[in-house]
């Protein structure tokens, strides 16, 4: 039985295209009976607003998107993620890591990108010789990084079919803490994923790179590994991803304005290539027509104009 999981990030408003991962995510695992989990993402603390939680809980809502048990709040769950960090600096798969970004450009005499797009250089392994059991920096003057395998690393993807990266050599080492002790979101994800025996991810397909950073991390911590499908983004007419430039594209803005919800969840199965109209439909309505094969592999563009309310004469 898969478990699947919605899991917003209270940094800002939801948009179209969070809406239509959510239902994906929601339309596969209750196609096949299995039980979903909603977790507020908050641990990427300066950029969260206070807001935004609620807000993206009755977004879920208001488009018809049930969850199962009562929804987890990753900073009221720091201990698990301090544990974790324990179990991989025992296992000497971090170090302290006291160089800052100036440091890790300027370091490497001709910095490497990773092929990733907006993944940033890779990391030069500056901090790397510290061992497990080696004296620490001051306390407040280092990150924990992660040591990225180098090994090639695969999966199959239910939507992009089979990925592969050697992480060491493409992404480099990564952060797991910020200098202030907090978890990095790549472990934060990992322990609750592991936590909430998550069977299945599904998310947009900018975070691929994320994933092969945690499978690494799954490996070193000895978790199950869930399958993945990875949606295609959705993206303003310009092609690049949606963002405020595009205009008001914030469930909340369209559910202020009155537009009705199964006009969403309508474009979100169209677009999908789930159904052949518009809808209006619920989102219950559509959970037998869910399958991954069908799913429409192209970028999808929208812009803030797709649900105007008619004009009035
Ligand atoms: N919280 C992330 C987001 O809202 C999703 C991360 C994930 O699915 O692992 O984009």
């Amino acid at each position: 039985m898969i478990t699947g999981r919605l899991a917003p990030s209270p940094t800002g408003a939801q948009h179209l295209g969070n809406a239509r991962t959510f239902l994906l995510a929601y339309w596969s695992v209750r196609r096949s009976g299995g039980s979903l989990r909603l977790r507020i993402e908050d641990v990427d603390s300066p950029r969260v607003k206070p807001w935004a939680a609620q807000q993206a809980i009755d977004d879920l809502q208001w488009l018809g998107i049930d969850w199962d048990g009562e929804p987890i709040v990753q900073t009221e769950r720091l201990d698990l993620y301090h544990t974790a960090l324990d179990q991989l600096i025992a296992n000497n798969s971090v170090y302290p890591c006291t160089c800052s970004r100036k440091d890790i450009a300027e370091a490497a005499s001709a910095p490497h990108e990773s092929t990733f797009r907006g993944e940033g250089p890779v990391y030069p392994g500056t901090c790397s010789h510290w061992q497990s059991g080696d004296t620490l920096p001051p306390e407040g003057s280092f990150c924990w990084r992660f040591r990225a395998r180098d090994a090639t690393i695969e999966f199959d993807d239910l939507v992009l079919g089979r990925q592969s990266c050697n992480p060491a050599q493409t992404l480099g080492d990564f952060p797991v803490t910020q200098k202030t002790g907090s978890p990095s979101y790549q472990l934060a994800v990992v322990v609750d994923d592991a936590d909430q025996v998550v069977t299945e991810i599904v998310r947009g397909d900018d975070l691929v790179a994320s994933t092969f950073r945690q499978l690494d991390l799954i490996n070193a911590l000895g978790y199950e590994v869930p399958s993945y499908a990875h949606v295609p983004l959705v993206t303003g007419p310009d092609g690049r991803r949606l963002a405020k430039r595009h205009g008001d594209t914030r469930l909340s803005h369209f559910r202020e304005r009155g537009v009705a919800p199964e006009r969403i969840v309508g474009w979100a199965a169209n677009s999908a290539g789930l159904i052949d109209t518009r809808g209006p439909v619920t989102a219950t309505e559509l959970i037998s027509s869910f399958g991954w094969q069908q799913l429409n592999r192209n970028p999808v563009v929208v812009d803030d104009t797709e649900f105007a309310p008619p004009s009035t004469p």
